[in-house]
C-alpha cells in the first residue's frame, strides 16, 4: 500500500464479569436453558423498572482507568431505538452522550499509541436460533452487561489492529473485568477502515466490517478490505460506505447494507434511570483494584527474573501460567532454571492436556521439587519427563513418584564402571568402530547402558566413562 495510508478503528464489546444481569437480578452464567435466566425486567414488561447493577459500574471503571481514559463523574443511560425480534424491549439501554470513560489510550508498544475514544455500559440483547421455516427466541442474553470499547482511527495496519486486540484482551483479563472468551462471545469486534492516498489531508470513505469472529479474521478481513479499496480507488471508482459481512469461508466481504439503509436509532435519556454519580471514592477503589497490569509486569519479569523480552511477553500472556511461574519460585528461587523447566518439559506435558494449563494438577511446590532434584543430580533428564508425565495430569506426589518408580539417578561411578564393561564387552563391534574413528559409535553405546538402568543414569556420566575406556 505505497500510496496510500490505512485508518483503521476498532469497536470492541466485552461481556463484563458480573453474576447478576446489568438492570435486574437474572444470573448470567453460559448456556444455561433457553429463558430460564429472564424476568418481566429483561424481558420489558410494562410497568417494571430497571435498577442499575453498581457491579458493572465498578468493572466499567476499572476498564476506563486501565484504558487511560477520564472518568465521567455523572452519567445517564439513553434508549438505542431499534426494532428485532432479539430485543424483547424494542430498545436497549446504552450510553450516547455521556460515555462512563473517554480519551484515553492504549500503549501498544513504547513507540506506537492508539487512542481510546470511549467507553461505555450497555445491555446485550437476546439470541435468535433460525431453524428451518422458523426461529426461536433465547433472552438469556438479553440484559447481561456489556462495555463498548470505541478506538481512535489511529490504526494503521491489519497488523497492529490485530495487536491492539490481543493487548485490549489482555488488559481486561488481568485486570478481570471480562473473561474475554471469544467463542463464547464475550468478547465481539467490529471494524472500519478506509484508505487516504499519502499526501491527502482528508479521511477516504469507510465502511463498516461485521461478522469477524477471531483477531485472526479480523485481520484476514481488514487485510482483503484494503486490497478491495485500493483496487477500486486506482480504477478511478467510489468507495460506498456501507457495512460489510466477512465470510469466513470464501474468505471475503460481502455487502450487507449501505448507508442509506442504516438505522436512526432516536437516541433519548431513559425515564426509568435516574442519573448516577460517579463517586471519587469508588474511583479511588477501582484504581486500587486494578493490580498490576501486564505491560508492567512484563518489564517487571525483565529485571526481577532476568528473562529476556520475549520470555517475559511469552509468560505474560498466559496470565495462570506466569502465576504459576511465580509461586513455583516461591520454593526454588533460580528464575531461569525454573523457567527452562516450565517452557520445556511441563509445557509438554500440558500441550497433552485436553483442558490444557486449567487441567494441570501438580503443584508449584513438586514442580519446584522436580526442578531442585534435577540441580542436585538426583534425577536426570528421562526421569524428569517420566516424573512429569505422571504427576501434571493427575495428583500424585512427586517424592512418591520417583520411589515408586524407582527414579532415582544412580550416581555410584563404580556400579556405573560395571556396566559400561558390560555394555563394552557385548559390543565388541561399536566399540572397534569407534576406535577406528566413527566415533558416532559412542552414541549407540550411550543408549545401551542407558538401557541397561533402565534410564537412571546420568547420560552425560555414562559418556565420559564410554569416553575414557574406549581410549585406554
Ligand atoms: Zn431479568
Amino acid at each position: 500500500m505505497k500510496e496510500f495510508d490505512t485508518v483503521i478503528g476498532l469497536e470492541v464489546h466485552v461481556q463484563l464479569n458480573t453474576e447478576a444481569k446489568i438492570f435486574c437480578s437474572c444470573p448470567t452464567e453460559f448456556e444455561a436453558p433457553p429463558n430460564t435466566n429472564i424476568c418481566p425486567v429483561c424481558c420489558g414488561y410494562p410497568g417494571t423498572l430497571p435498577v442499575f447493577n453498581e457491579g458493572a459500574l465498578r468493572l466499567g471503571v476499572r476498564a476506563g482507568l486501565a484504558l487511560n481514559c477520564r472518568i465521567n463523574k455523572s452519567i445517564y443511560f439513553e434508549r438505542k431505538n431499534y426494532f428485532y425480534p432479539d430485543l424483547p424491549k424494542n430498545y436497549q439501554i446504552s450510553q450516547y452522550a455521556s460515555p462512563l470513560g473517554y480519551q484515553g489510550f492504549l500503549q501498544l508498544s513504547p513507540e506506537r499509541k492508539v487512542g481510546i475514544d470511549r467507553v461505555h455500559l450497555e445491555e446485550d440483547a437476546g439470541k435468535l436460533i433460525h431453524k428451518q421455516g422458523y426461529s426461536l427466541a433465547d433472552f438469556n442474553r438479553a440484559g447481561i452487561p456489556l462495555l463498548e470499547i470505541v478506538s481512535a482511527p489511529d490504526i494503521r495496519s491489519p497488523q497492529e489492529a490485530f495487536d491492539y486486540l490481543a493487548c485490549l484482551k489482555l488488559i481486561l483479563q488481568y485486570i478481570g473485568v471480562s473473561t474475554c472468551d471469544m467463542e463464547k462471545g464475550y468478547l465481539r469486534c467490529d471494524a472500519n477502515i478506509s484508505l487516504k492516498e499519502k499526501e491527502s489531508k482528508t479521511f477516504g470513505t469507510k465502511v463498516e466490517l461485521k461478522n469477524m469472529n477471531s483477531f485472526k479474521g479480523v485481520r484476514a478481513a481488514l487485510e482483503y478490505e484494503q486490497t478491495r479499496q485500493a483496487g477500486r480507488i486506482r480504477a478511478g471508482e467510489k468507495i460506498i460506505q456501507e457495512t460489510r459481512l466477512w465470510d469466513v469461508q470464501r474468505l471475503k466481504t460481502f455487502s450487507m447494507r449501505s448507508k442509506e439503509e442504516a438505522h436512526d436509532y432516536r437516541y433519548f435519556p431513559d425515564p426509568d434511570l435516574p442519573d448516577f454519580a460517579v463517586s471519587d471514592q469508588l474511583i479511588a477503589q477501582e484504581k486500587e483494584s486494578l493490580g498490576e497490569l501486564p505491560s508492567q509486569r512484563r518489564k517487571r519479569f525483565i529485571e526481577q527474573y532476568r528473562l529476556s523480552g520475549k520470555e517475559s511477553s511469552l509468560l505474560i500472556e498466559n496470565k495462570p501460567l506466569a502465576d504459576f511461574f511465580e509461586q513455583v519460585l516461591k520454593f526454588y528461587h533460580d528464575s531461569q532454571k525454573v523457567h527452562k523447566l516450565l517452557f520445556g518439559p511441563f509445557l509438554e506435558q500440558v500441550n497433552l492436556l485436553e483442558g490444557g494449563f486449567d487441567s494441570v494438577k501438580i503443584s508449584a511446590k513438586d514442580l519446584a521439587k522436580v526442578v531442585q532434584y534435577f540441580q542436585e543430580g538426583k534425577i536426570n533428564n528421562i526421569a524428569v519427563r517420566k516424573i512429569l508425565s505422571l504427576a501434571v495430569p493427575a495428583e500424585k506426589s512427586v517424592d512418591r513418584i520417583i520411589k515408586e518408580e524407582k527414579l532415582t539417578q544412580i550416581s555410584d561411578q563404580v556400579g556405573l564402571e560395571d556396566i559400561v564393561d558390560n555394555v563394552l564387552s557385548e559390543n565388541s563391534k561399536a566399540a572397534t568402530e569407534y576406535k577406528q574413528g566413527k566415533t558416532k559409535a559412542v552414541q549407540f553405546l550411550v543408549g545401551q547402558a542407558m538401557k541397561k538402568t533402565r534410564g537412571r543414569a546420568s547420560p552425560q556420566a555414562v559418556r565420559d566413562i564410554l569416553e575414557r575406556r574406549l581410549k585406554e
